[in-house]
């Protein structure tokens, strides 16, 4: 490859702008999102037309925190579902999944999850324009289910936990 191949490769990349399907914003498929005091580098992934749902800034609006650190949540984070002891006492921040019981969303750094083997979903974009919750099942959760130790290569990786959970599924259904 020449120079000249290697700019244009290099224009293609990051130089094309999308117009997000469900925004209707402008905006490159990668660069830096900013919330909460924290920047994190973001690439779209690209949906069926070929073209992003949201454009960057509606992504970064996205973000939560947890509700344990109060760090950072950015969409395809990974993320935790505990229930609190006493959930009255959580930061208002705190978003919440499910009733009966209330848990809330939480972050998978090493001071908030207990084990990689407790990442219950990711932090994804909904219809509504909000980050809302797709829940996987657990490594736990896939353990208790099939009594396979469960190992976790990349615990932030949505491909590796659908791959698990479909693994988990088809042994269920052959048992
Ligand atoms: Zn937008
Ligand atoms: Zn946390």
């Amino acid at each position: 490859m020449n120079l000249r191949h290697a700019w244009i490769d290099f224009r293609l990349l990051f130089g094309k702008r999308y117009t997000a399907e469900k925004c209707g914003h402008d905006t490159r498929r990668s660069g830096r999102i900013h919330a909460f005091d924290t920047y994190r580098s973001k690439q779209m992934p690209l949906n069926m037309n070929g073209t992003a749902d949201w454009c960057l800034d509606c992504i970064g609006k996205m973000t939560i925190r947890c509700a344990w650190c109060g760090n950072p949540i950015f969409i395809a984070d990974p993320i935790t579902l505990y229930v609190p002891n006493k959930p009255d006492e959580l930061p208002e921040y705190a978003v919440r999944y499910g009733d009966d019981p209330v848990s809330v969303v939480g972050c998978m750094l090493m001071s908030c999850a207990d084990t990689s083997a407790d990442r219950s979903g990711f932090w994804m974009p909904g219809d509504d324009g909000k980050g809302r919750v797709a829940r996987v099942p657990s490594p736990f959760e896939i353990m208790l289910a099939t009594g396979k130790a469960q190992v976790v290569e990349d615990v932030g990786s949505i491909k590796e936990a659908v791959a698990s959970a479909r693994r988990a599924e088809e042994f269920l259904r052959g048992a």
